[in-house]
């Protein structure tokens, strides 16, 4: 493999982010659409509500036959008829009469507001007790007073939700509403997930002499989870350029999207991964100027795209949130790629290299402050260092020593209540 140049990781993002396009789009049942983007406008078939409809249980009447109350001079009504959420009225309110209606039941026709039952000397109730012949109101009321009106949330017709919304469960609770029981969304992103080394072994497996267990399969399985995709794991793979074909064949033939790998991308005797992804594809770059990460392949293995990532289990994490992360959003139809960043003033010293390094910190309020200490022993293979941090503290490129009380950008990994 040709010596090449380090890029920086903008550079590296741009080409990865290149090499990405968004998946086609699918309809799926309501709630499968929950996390995903919508691939196509909802436009409203239904006004919401549908009807006019009480927004309190009381008593459905003319507004103008309350004009004289007051508290001592009440106004007594005849009551019509009783109104029940989900029945349909079939009486019509004239001057001087009302019906007892229910929350979200349909307002009678001639009636224009409602006195809540709090109002009424029928304030105490329940199923057994029969309806009143009169009612007393002892307030006033303004027209449309408690009435939901038709379309007041949503017209027919309406745009509700454009392409690209992320759904919530406010939105799926929207599409319920209207009747949208399936959903057009962008495909879930199939990622392959390889681990490479000969000194691998199985989760279960009790440890040998030289031996370790495969952290990095189930970390990247664990991140690509973490963002709504569907991983797809391809196992250990020994430090042999056929046990690495033979196992990112298996991605191939289950169609996976992206493939990620851990480790075999450095410079040791045994780093065959560039070497595959050359023969069966192509390699765009494998060094980036970052820390930790430097090592970091992106390529494509049978057109497939590829990302290489450093075998030290702090490094593969840290290059997957900086650079897998973004490729999975973006094929999932994400717009917003990055993690919410947030100035920070640092309370301990930082040493670096002048690559662009990814810090694990602890981010907290202080005052009107984000403050950040970093989470002691940076070693790329300290994986309590990620254990303890909820933000990563991005040192620029080029900048080798920040003081305290200098400034950083935090790159928010989680926003636990001491941040707020
Ligand atoms: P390499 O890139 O192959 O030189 O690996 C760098 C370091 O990462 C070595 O200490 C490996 O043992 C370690 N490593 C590689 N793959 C894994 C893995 N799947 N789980 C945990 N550690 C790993
Ligand atoms: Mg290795």
């Amino acid at each position: 493999m040709a010596e090449q140049e380090y890029i920086t990781v903008q550079e590296a993002l741009t080409a990865v982010l290149n090499g990405i396009s968004v998946l086609p789009a699918e309809e799926v049942p309501l709630l499968e659409a929950l996390g995903r983007v919508l691939a196509e406008p909802v436009v409203a078939r239904d006004s919401l509500p549908p009807f006019a409809n009480s927004s309190m249980d009381g008593y459905a009447l003319r507004a103008a036959d309350l004009a004289d109350v007051t508290t001592e001079n009440p106004a007594t009504l005849r009551v019509l008829a009783d109104i029940a959420a989900g029945s349909v009225p079939n009486v019509t309110i004239t001057s001087g009469t009302a019906a007892r209606i229910m929350t979200g039941a349909p307002l009678p026709p001639g009636a224009d507001a409602v006195v809540p039952v709090e109002d009424t000397n029928e304030s105490w109730r329940n199923v057994e007790r029969p309806l009143p012949d009169y009612i007393q109101i002892n307030r006033q009321v303004a027209a449309n007073d408690y009435v939901r009106h038709i379309g007041e949330d949503i017209e027919a017709g309406q745009v509700v939700l454009q392409a690209g919304h992320v759904l919530r469960p406010q939105e799926v609770g929207t599409l319920a509403a209207l009747g949208v029981s399936r959903v057009p969304v962008i495909r879930r992103p199939q990622v392959g997930v390889l681990a490479t080394g000969d000194e691998l072994i199985p989760v279960d497996a009790p440890l040998q002499p030289g031996k370790i267990r495969n952290s990095n399969g189930y970390a990247q399985i664990a991140q690509v989870m973490a963002l709504g995709a569907v991983p797809i794991s391809l196992g250990i793979a020994r430090d042999t350029e056929e046990d690495v074909r033979n196992k990112l064949q298996k991605g191939l033939d289950a169609g996976v999207d992206l493939f990620i790998s851990s480790a075999g991308v450095s410079v040791g005797a045994y780093d065959i991964v560039k070497t595959v992804l050359q023969d069966g594809g192509n390699v765009n770059f494998w060094r980036v100027r970052m820390r930790p990460g430097k090592p970091l392949a992106y390529g494509q293995y049978s057109d497939v795209p590829y990302l290489g990532l450093p075998g030290n289990p702090v490094s593969a994490m840290v290059s997957f949130e900086r650079f897998a992360r973004a490729a999975i959003l973006k094929m999932a139809g994400h717009q917003q790629l990055d993690r919410p960043k947030i100035k920070v003033i640092l309370q301990e010293e930082i040493h670096s290299d002048g690559r662009e390094s990814y810090i694990r910190g602890v981010v907290s309020k202080q005052g009107d402050n984000y403050v950040a200490t970093t989470t002691g022993g940076q070693g790329s293979h300290m994986m309590t260092s990620l254990v303890k941090a909820n933000a990563l503290l991005i040192v620029p490129e080029g900048v080798t020593y920040v003081p305290v009380d200098g400034n950083l950008t935090a790159w928010m990994i989680d926003w636990p209540e001491s941040v707020f």
